[in-house]
């Protein structure tokens, strides 16, 4: 018999540990809450932070890269646009959801919210479940034009926006990025956007380079080449204006500093595993460096939207696997170990 009050929803319940499980569906009517069906979600380097953890008290449901369909909505359903959300709408759903009254929200750094709730973040569950409840504002209804997946991919744009706001660029500058990962790709599309060259960017993986390079920037593997020694050098000793640093952390910001120009700033996005940023003082004191650090974004899925629709940046180059939901724990051992020239995993609903 076909039970109507449950739902497939993969859960996490401690390291490296996902099952799927039946869960109840989400109460739809709630005021201002939508009900979403969702339809593809992206795996993101916070949620492989997640699955290498074990201390979690309870099992919940990740995915904060989402889009779906409006199945539901509850009274006063008004979407990010401030517009009336309706039934059927095609949305992509920030998964950040500020206070709006705490001082950072009144301040206008809702990503900086001391009571904020993200979905697919523990305690709050995610979208790897076939249906989710979400505050309507959170909806973005996107065009026909850009595809599921992509849309879910607006998040990962979304904190490569995020990122770049963060300094201010000037014509003719130059970039280094540090990692060459789906965020450090977004920020590669967006910079050549923005004319800013050169561009290096680094990581140990080809495959992963390759992209860059036909995205236009210039490649260099670090497990070959001293990405510092080779960009001091084919600058004239100069180092770039500014470097993202979108991998790991670890040696990445050691090599930040050496890289950017005495003055310039260094953008830091990647999570350390051992939650660890170490530099060396005498360089950053010397070259009279700013230390930028990302958390998360604000209110960038409208600009995201546009940049999709008119091609500035193409997030599907960015997929490299799909998964059904009943696979995703498939889909997290093969990007946990970085098999299989994995570059961004898509669970497809
Ligand atoms: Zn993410
Ligand atoms: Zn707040």
């Amino acid at each position: 018999m076909i039970d109507r009050q449950r739902m497939f929803a993969v859960r996490l319940y401690g390291k490296g540990d996902i099952r799927i499980d039946k869960v109840l569906k989400p109460i739809s009517t709630l005021r201002e809450q939508a009900r979403i069906k969702v339809k593809a979600v992206g795996i993101c380097g916070s949620d492989l932070n997640a699955y290498d953890r074990s201390d979690w008290k309870n099992p919940f449901i990740l995915g904060h890269e989402f889009s779906g369909i409006v199945d539901e909505v509850g009274d006063d359903c008004y979407d990010g646009f401030n517009q009336l959300l309706r039934e059927g709408t095609k949305v992509a759903v920030d998964p950040n959801q500020p206070c709006g009254k705490c001082e950072p929200c009144e301040k206008g750094h809702p990503n900086l919210c001391t009571a904020v709730h993200f979905t697919g973040f523990y305690p709050d569950n995610g979208a790897l479940q076939e249906l989710i409840s979400v505050p309507a504002r959170c909806c973005f209804p996107v065009p026909d034009t850009i595809e599921f997946e992509s849309a879910a991919l607006l998040e990962t744009l979304g904190v490569a926006l995020h990122a770049i706001d963060l300094i201010s660029l000037k014509a003719g500058y130059s970039a280094t990025i540090l990692g060459a990962g789906p965020i450090g790709l977004c920020i590669l599309q967006i910079l050549r956007s923005m004319n800013i060259a050169p561009i290096f960017i680094v990581d140990q993986f080809d495959w992963r380079l390759k992209i860059g390079k036909e995205l236009g920037g210039l490649p260099l593997n670090f497990t070959r080449v001293d990405p510092a020694e080779f960009i001091l050098q084919s600058t004239g000793n100069r180092g770039t204006d500014v470097v993202f640093e979108a991998a790991w952390a670890g040696e990445a910001a050691r090599q930040a500093a050496e890289i950017v120009i005495a003055g310039g700033k260094l953008v830091m996005i990647g999570i350390p595993k051992d939650d660890k940023l170490v530099f060396e003082h005498s360089t950053l004191r010397r070259k009279g460096l700013t230390v930028i650090m990302v958390r998360r974004m604000k209110h960038t899925y409208p600009r995201s939207i546009q940049l999709l629709e008119r091609g500035t940046v193409d997030l599907i180059k960015l997929i490299s696997h799909r998964f059904p939901l009943k696979k995703t724990a498939e889909a997290f051992t093969l990007n946990a170990g970085y098999k299989d020239q994995v570059l961004k995993v898509i669970i497809e609903m």
